[in-house]
């Protein structure tokens, strides 16, 4: 007598969080998955969909082992999403944003959070090797870009919105706030800037009605509390009733 083997598979329970990444047929509480006895766990989850960025610790049969772990016939894997705030040890924390993320960028630097931009498509490579280089934990909506190895930290970012993915990497990171201290134009921290040194670079209406300005280190750009003020007061207030120090 003898019988086919069968094909080892794992029984996969998702975070319903985490559950939008993978395919419609996978989205239940529980889904089996067929292992190669060869391959990492960290890859089996991310051949599914989820970037490795999104998984907190993977437990099989209720123990946290590591995503080296290699699957076996019959085990239990857990996914959970990645802790927040989520601490990223090493360096301080620092961002990349692809070049989707133009509004998101501004919306950080404006509450003084480092946040540097790639405003053309340098590539899935290079925007990996940038934030290995500069330690900077690469914000994107590409999950492809997600999955490259170099990456020194990343983050998927849900919305497409961007107030919604403020509050989403607000909330993920916890990163300190200091509105009007960075340059949204360039990331460059701004300084205060004297009237008389700024003047020949305002236009004439602006040199009349305002005495107090800041420049950015980097740019030179000069800042003021001009037209655009008060819709950029409201995105600072609301991030700080909900994000800033005194609530944390
Ligand atoms: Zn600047």
């Amino acid at each position: 007598m003898s019988s086919l083997p069968t094909r080892p598979e794992i029984l996969l329970r998702l975070d319903p969080e985490l559950r939008f990444f993978v395919a419609a047929a996978r989205r239940s509480e529980e889904t089996r998955v067929a292992v190669d006895g060869v391959s990492s766990l960290g890859h089996v989850v991310e051949s599914l969909g989820v970037p490795l960025t999104e998984a907190g610790p993977l437990l099989v049969d209720g123990r946290e082992v590591p995503r080296s772990h290699v699957p076996a016939d019959g085990e239990t894997v857990e996914v959970v999403p990645v802790e927040r705030p989520q601490r990223v040890p090493g360096a301080p924390l620092r961002f990349l944003l692809d070049v989707h993320l133009g509004t998101l960028a501004r919306r950080l630097r404006l509450l003084g959070v480092d946040a540097a931009y790639e405003s053309t498509d340098i590539g899935d490579a290079a925007l990996a090797a940038r934030s290995a280089a500069e330690r900077r934990v690469l914000l994107s909506r590409d999950r492809g870009l997600l999955h490259r190895r170099e990456l020194w930290a990343g983050a998927f970012v849900r919305s497409d919105r961007p107030d919604e993915q403020l509050r989403d990497i607000l909330g993920r990171f916890a990163p300190r706030l200091a509105p009007w201290t960075r340059c949204t134009a360039c990331n460059g921290t701004l300084r205060a800037a004297d009237k008389a040194t700024v003047a020949t670079r305002l236009e004439g209406g602006t040199r009349r009605t305002y005495d107090v300005f800041a420049e950015c280190e980097a740019c030179g750009r000069v800042y003021w509390r001009g037209a655009h003020h008060a819709q950029l007061a409201e995105i600072v207030d609301q991030a700080l009733a909900e994000f800033g120090e005194d609530t944390a």
